[in-house]
């Protein structure tokens, strides 16, 4: 297997120059989009001299794509497309991305270094637990885990009888799902008791923020002690786009194939290393639909320091959930990971939580939900409760009611977990 990981630096500030100055003549060239933003603006296809002019360029928004429906942002001409994928549309009109055959090399090839930053090898059994269908993941995962050379087991999201039987009768070593399913499974695994009948050492997880104690739980859980967390999204490839390493203190993501800026979603200013905002995609090569300062709703930081990996891959941090995943109560400005981090250091509980918005007497209500610890009664949750209560008060500045709940009664998914219900009239 050939080794994928080193990056030139020497090369790549040329090579991301080049790389963008092509990326905005052609789709100035490509696009009647794209022309007209950049000549709203006075900008010439040229305008790129140096990496300093990334900031002159316009944003690219999630509405570009859905307006432009079905084909938006095509910049080649229709039979170059090899392949179209569609998001799977939670919120509105659904987006159709395409990709030419260069495309989708460029895709598998990056792709396969998540494999290899997560320390596969040929003899691994990738049991991929992902969507297949018209969506990016189950195909992309597949086709990174031929080209890399471990064998995949093209599973599905299917139900967990199918996917324990699979761990069992093929000895499956990596299991690729989303967080969500991931402490699905690990349950099942321990209800089952079947935790050494399996073969399991690792889990490549993504498309939804997790929290440390969930991902602490499903290690228990399955007696595993490495899982890696993988990034993506429709509009820029797929998955793979970026993945931890061992230290798991950050996404290392491939600047050689994409720009990655983060700015203040109000203001628009880009933020320094450090600091939390939207992350903003730039393409570097990709040739069908590129994309030009995109804003994503994800919300990261640039981490400024080189990894102890000693790769030099740059790194962002863990995704914090989505810009449009806030709520409001009472004033306060609230993210779900704010929630999952101070959950964090509580003991005596789950992972999961549920947050239930809701209006009693005509005053906003807030209640959260969290499952007692597994192996614990019900007497501690007068104390779980009051701890809860004050530690969100001292840190978030509002005060929920608190429930606790027995492990295992909140909804589990095998998709995304959603953690906040907001019943309040608009
Ligand atoms: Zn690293």
């Amino acid at each position: 297997m050939k080794k994928l990981l080193s990056l030139n630096l020497d090369n790549l500030q040329e090579k991301q120059l080049q790389g963008l100055q092509w990326s905005v003549k052609h789709a100035y060239n490509g696009s009647e989009t794209y022309r007209n933003k950049l000549d709203e603006l006075n900008l010439k296809p040229d305008v790129v001299q140096s990496m300093d002019d990334l900031k002159r360029l316009p944003f690219t928004s999630p509405k570009d794509l859905t307006d432009g429906y079905p084909f938006p942002l095509l910049s080649v001409p229709i039979e170059n497309v090899s392949r179209i994928h569609t998001s799977s549309g939670t919120t509105g009109k659904r987006k159709v991305l395409c990709y030419t055959k260069k495309d989708i090399q460029d895709w598998v090839q990056f792709f396969t270094r998540c494999f290899e930053f997560a320390g596969l090898n040929a003899e691994d059994r990738v049991q991929i637990a992902v969507g297949y269908g018209p969506w990016t993941a189950g195909i992309s995962f597949q086709t990174a885990c031929e080209a890399f050379g471990a064998m995949a087991i093209p599973a599905g999201p299917g139900d967990s009888e199918t996917q324990t039987e699979f761990l069992i009768d093929f000895q499956s070593t990596v299991l690729c799902c989303t967080a969500s399913m991931g402490l699905l499974m690990s349950e099942e695994v321990q209800r089952k008791g079947i935790r050494d009948q399996i073969n399991l050492k690792k889990i490549i997880y993504g498309s939804e923020r997790s929290s440390d104690l969930m991902r602490a739980r499903i290690k228990s859980n399955l007696g595993i002690t490495e899982m890696y967390d993988i990034t993506g999204m429709t509009e820029l490839y797929g998955p793979g786009t970026g993945i931890e390493c061992s230290y798991n203190n950050g996404i290392h993501y491939w600047s050689d194939y994409y720009l990655l800026e983060i700015i203040d979603p109000e203001t628009l200013e880009v933020l320094a290393p450090g600091e939390t905002g939207e992350m903003v995609v730039t393409t570097l090569k990709k040739e069908a639909v590129p994309l030009i300062r995109y804003r994503t709703h994800d919300r990261s930081a640039l981490i400024a320091e080189p990894c102890p990996c000693g790769n030099l891959f740059p790194r962002h941090e863990r995704l914090q959930g989505r810009t449009d995943d806030m709520f409001i109560f009472r004033g306060v400005n609230i993210y779900p990971s704010q929630i999952d981090t101070l959950l964090g250091n509580v003991s005596d509980i789950g992972s999961e939580y549920q947050v239930l918005l809701n209006k009693i007497d005509g005053k906003d209500n807030f209640t959260l939900k969290i499952e007692r610890d597994q192996y614990k009664d019900s007497s501690i949750d007068p104390n779980i409760t009051v701890f809860i209560r004050s530690l969100i008060k001292n840190k978030i500045f509002v005060t929920p009611d608190v429930e606790v709940v027995e492990y295992g009664s909140l909804p589990r998914s095998v998709r995304k977990t959603k953690r906040v219900t907001d019943l309040r009239e608009p």
